[in-house]
């Protein structure tokens, strides 16, 4: 955001990362931001590691299951797809050739698609681009290592909270207690409003948060990215050398279900 055209002309950058948020409740005790404040913080974290140009966050994105609630604003999740399509031919355009999206918000799933058909796009037009999708859930196999609660714990819960605790403990206020937990299927937020599934507006468990276990969350989380980052490149690699050993583990190769989807 701070960088000059000086700055693009003098040094190499073929990479860009963008963070996505969203802007919805999360219940009494968090900020409607708090998805975009994670995607930031994990954003600026690659971006340093790798060199590459920090975008700003896309705050808005695709919240439709919390649009009862006062607060939230969202983009439909086609709209998304075509904004995701602009920034990546826009960064094309002036130069880049590899575009990082990390999502805080679980519910971005027109990502996944989008980035696919991108990629696919960009080869049979010859063009040398590339996007990249981390999803908010990327460190769901070992997040069991640090918080107690992997399953049903999906928005504004024990993983949320702590790392709200440890990055702005200031705008964490205090959590409104449930009289049930929700054990609802996931995906039944394709049907209903998360405020109606839900008392306050969180589904998981907040009360167990601690900024210790956020600290700890969002080193993993940057390290599981940065390692998927890496496999890809050693996949691409070992493609290219026409190699007949199999795949290389990845990060993802081991999420689990039941991971963090914000
Ligand atoms: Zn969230």
């Amino acid at each position: 955001m701070y960088s000059t055209r000086k700055h693009f002309l003098e040094q190499e950058c073929d990479t860009a990362v963008l963070p996505v948020g969203a802007i919805e409740q999360h219940g009494s005790h968090l900020p409607v931001g708090t998805d975009a404040i994670i995607a930031e913080e994990i954003a600026k974290r690659l971006a340093l590691r790798l060199n590459a140009y920090l975008l700003p966050c896309l705050c808005i994105s695709s919240s439709i299951e919390h649009r009862e609630s006062k607060g939230t604003v969202y983009l439909r999740a086609d709209t998304l797809a075509l904004v995701i399509r602009d920034i990546a031919e826009s960064l094309r355009y002036s130069g880049f050739r590899r575009l990082i999206v990390f999502t805080g918000h679980g519910g971005n799933w027109i990502l996944k698609p989008t980035i696919r058909q991108l990629n696919r796009d960009y080869e049979e037009r010859g063009m040398s681009m590339e996007t990249i999708l981390i999803p908010s859930n990327i460190a769901a196999a070992r997040q069991g290592e640090i918080v107690t609660h992997v399953q049903h714990d999906l928005h504004a819960g024990e993983k949320e909270t702590s790392i709200m605790l440890h990055l702005c403990p200031d705008r964490v206020e205090a959590v409104v207690p449930q009289t049930r937990h929700a054990s609802a299927p996931q995906d039944y937020m394709d049907y209903f409003d998360v405020i109606d599934i839900t008392e306050d507006g969180y589904w998981g468990f907040p009360e167990e948060a601690t900024a210790d276990k956020g600290r700890r969350l969002l080193d993993l989380i940057e390290n599981s990215a940065f390692a998927y980052l890496e496999g890809i490149e050693q996949e691409r690699r070992r493609i290219m050398a026409g190699k007949s050993s199999g795949p290389v583990p990845r990060e993802t190769d081991k999420l689990s279900t039941g991971g963090w989807d914000a």
